[in-house]
């Protein structure tokens, strides 16, 4: 089954500049898809596109049935409940535990006390933060908030989980945990993931399908890719 159609997708900015050119990619449910190329290859505008931080100037991005490129304003609430999203800058509020950062997007949609609790318990176990959940960010190395992160964005059991550079502030080590973190949410849950990423070791280790960006355009999508110097 598809859970991602983008097709002939541009995007044009307000300054003139180009950054994606006619894209056609399709994504089954479950995979886990690597995005890989230089700096100003597109990457950042291709995920800000899927969660609807942009739209595209023409084409089609179809998420689980949703338009995404259509969808109005108003309803782009709608399209994020169903989404999981990890920044490189992990993103956590500093006053709340490690629990309270994860539970809080399940108290702002008004879920139960009692699901709240088994569902934010079970992210955390995932990511296998059990031990510092009444931990606050400030008392985590890097790795572990970031994991928090991840904690957080799948909390809610999104289709797919968006990561963009999520590896980028990290030691090559905590990288590759943070990938196996990943990489075992999406054996187990079946959490289809996209993951844009600059780094070579984590790519070439993984064998996940790989798409390469290049000014803007799509050059390379491998099955079991490796990061590919040339192609970039
Ligand atoms: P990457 O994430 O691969 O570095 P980006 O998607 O950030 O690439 O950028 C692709 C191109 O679009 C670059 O030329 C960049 O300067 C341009 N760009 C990105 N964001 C904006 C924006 N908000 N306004 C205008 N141009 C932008």
């Amino acid at each position: 089954m598809e859970l991602i159609n983008i097709k002939g997708v541009n995007k044009r900015y307000k300054n003139g500049v180009t950054a994606i050119y006619d894209l056609n990619i399709r994504i089954k449910k479950g995979d886990f898809v690597f995005v890989i190329g230089g700096s100003g290859s597109g990457k950042s505008t291709l995920i800000k596109m899927l969660y609807r931080e942009e739209k595209p100037t023409s084409g089609q991005i179809v998420i689980g049935g949703i338009n995404v490129a259509k969808l109005r304003n108003s309803k782009v609430y709608k399209l994020r409940r169903r989404l999981g999203i990890v920044f490189q800058d992990y993103r956590l509020l500093p006053k709340l535990t490690v629990y309270e950062n994860v539970a809080f997007t399940l108290e702002v949609i008004g879920t139960k006390k009692s699901e709240i609790k088994r569902r934010t318990l079970k992210a955390i176990e995932l990511v296998g933060l059990k031990a510092k959940t009444r931990n606050y960010p400030d008392q985590l190395s890097g790795g572990e908030q970031q994991r928090v992160a991840i904690a957080r964005a799948i909390v809610n059991s999104p289709k797919l989980l968006i990561c963009d550079e999520p590896t980028g502030n990290l030691d090559p080590d905590m990288s590759m945990e943070i990938v196996k973190v990943l990489d075992n949410i999406n054996k187990t849950t079946g959490t289809t993931i996209i993951m844009a990423t600059h780094d070579k070791d984590i790519v070439n280790k993984m064998k996940k399908r790989v798409l390469v960006l290049k000014d803007g355009r799509l050059v390379r999508d491998y099955e079991k890719g490796k990061y590919d110097n040339e192609a970039i």
